[in-house]
């Protein structure tokens, strides 16, 4: 396997709440019509408490307001003395919960940070902050190399009505600046009858013809059972959003059709195969290094991980100790109390693994869980399984499937422990 390239992102984080700090609500947000205030639960709270920062303010990001660039000099200072990073290859990734080019101090922060002689990444911007293409050009002549640019289509009044984009063009021309001078990483929530079709091959020819380098797919999700979990759901009225399957054949589509590096999220990426690489029949040999698996457990997961998890357990001959039980959610990180008291409990070994980030309760997944009369040993698995289309797009192949076995690995050992022993 290929050595991995090292180009660690130190985070300046500049806060900001979506929608606030974004000149208004873009159409689609999902931080749009959030409800209630009540915490999830989730591995960060404490044993005795169900809720904690992580899981109330955090998941809702209404954390913090936009910082002054001071506070984020300073954490990225920090940064900077506490690791032995300083010598990797650097770059400072300036992102927040709102949009980066409504960060007031943004040309300052950029200034301080290319004192550092930092490259930096603007991590996340919908460029409607962008009142002039000219701060484009400072920010590059600033160092900035690489945007991730969420542009929803390249037609003005399409971006004017559902982003709200008031710049009257001109965030369009700073994408363009970036896209011929930077590593333009482009994204767009496809919207069906909105900024598809058409539309969308009109925009992908547009960004082919600028430059850019990246563009990610993003399913828009309208309802509670495909993230939408904040009491918000629909975001829009009458949409129904593409279907998996839809959306997997739209996304393999553009990427044979554009010279762009195209993923899409939640899934797939055509080029590195993610999700779930190692599922793929071309690369069961790799499955040859995992661990035996020795012990029986149930693996909770999401609708769209199970299949493959299930895939995987069968190719490495362990389905006779672990059973794969999807819940109605389609991300595993956003599964919550809901999700998991929809769950067949006959169908349940006497130790269930959950996703690593599910956001419920430790002792409330094990109350529920054990609800049957069955004492089960509820246990979280690892973060994630696999990488989502916007990290599968900046790695290598080597890379994605190293990912994904060490993921696996740490998957078994849990089930070695936790699990009732059987070899
Ligand atoms: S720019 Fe992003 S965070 Fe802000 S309203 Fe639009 S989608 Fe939401």
């Amino acid at each position: 396997m290929g050595k991995e390239v090292v180009n660690m992102q130190i985070i300046a984080d500049v806060g900001g709440i979506p929608g606030k700090d974004c000149r208004g609500f873009c159409k689609y947000c999902y931080f749009r019509k959030v409800t209630g205030e009540d915490p999830l639960g989730c591995r960060s709270c404490t044993p005795g408490t169900v809720g904690c920062e992580n899981c109330s303010t955090g998941v809702r990001e209404t954390r913090n307001e936009f910082m002054h660039p001071f506070m984020v000099m300073g954490s990225v200072q920090n940064s900077l003395m506490m690791s032995e990073i300083r010598d990797n290859n650097l770059k400072a990734n300036i992102s927040g919960g709102g949009d980066v080019s409504c960060y007031p101090h943004l040309l300052e922060l950029a200034s301080g940070l290319n004192q550092y002689n930092l490259p930096i990444h603007l991590g996340y911007t919908s460029g409607k902050g962008f009142d002039s293409a000219k701060t484009a050009e400072e920010l590059i002549s600033l160092g900035v190399d690489e945007v991730t640019f969420t542009v929803f289509s390249t037609d003005q009044k399409l971006r004017d009505s559902w982003v709200k984009d008031p710049t009257k063009g001109e965030s369009l021309n700073a994408l363009k600046l970036f896209c011929e001078n930077t590593e333009v990483h482009a994204a767009s929530v496809i919207v069906p009858g909105v900024n598809d079709g058409d539309v969308l091959y009109e925009t992908c020819s547009n960004l082919e013809d600028w430059g850019a380098k990246a563009f990610i797919l993003m399913r828009f999700a309208n309802f509670r059972n495909q993230g939408l979990i904040l009491g918000n759901e629909p975001i829009l009225k009458d949409v129904v959003p593409h279907t998996l399957v839809e959306f997997e054949s739209l996304v393999r589509k553009i990427n044979k059709e554009f010279n762009l590096r195209v993923t899409g999220t939640p899934l797939c990426d055509p080029e590195n195969d993610t999700p779930f690489a190692i599922s793929k029949e071309k690369n069961s040999e790799y499955l040859e290094i995992l661990t035996d698996v020795q012990s029986e457990a149930t693996v909770l997961s999401s609708n769209i991980a199970a299949p493959y998890i299930k895939k995987i357990v069968g190719m490495i001959g362990a389905d006779e100790l672990i059973n794969v039980v999807p819940v109605d959610q389609d991300i595993g990180c956003l599964i919550t109390q809901e999700d998991v008291e929809g769950v067949d409990l006959a169908e349940l070994k006497e130790t269930v693994i959950i996703p690593g980030r599910a956001l419920i309760h430790d002792k409330v997944a094990q109350n529920i869980l054990s609800k049957d009369g069955v004492d089960r040993i509820v246990a979280r698995g690892p973060d994630k399984l696999s990488v989502d289309g916007e990290m599968s797009g900046t790695l290598s192949r080597e890379d994605v499937l190293k990912k994904e076995l060490i993921a696996f690995e740490d998957l078994i050992e849990a089930i070695n422990f936790f699990g009732v022993r059987k070899k």
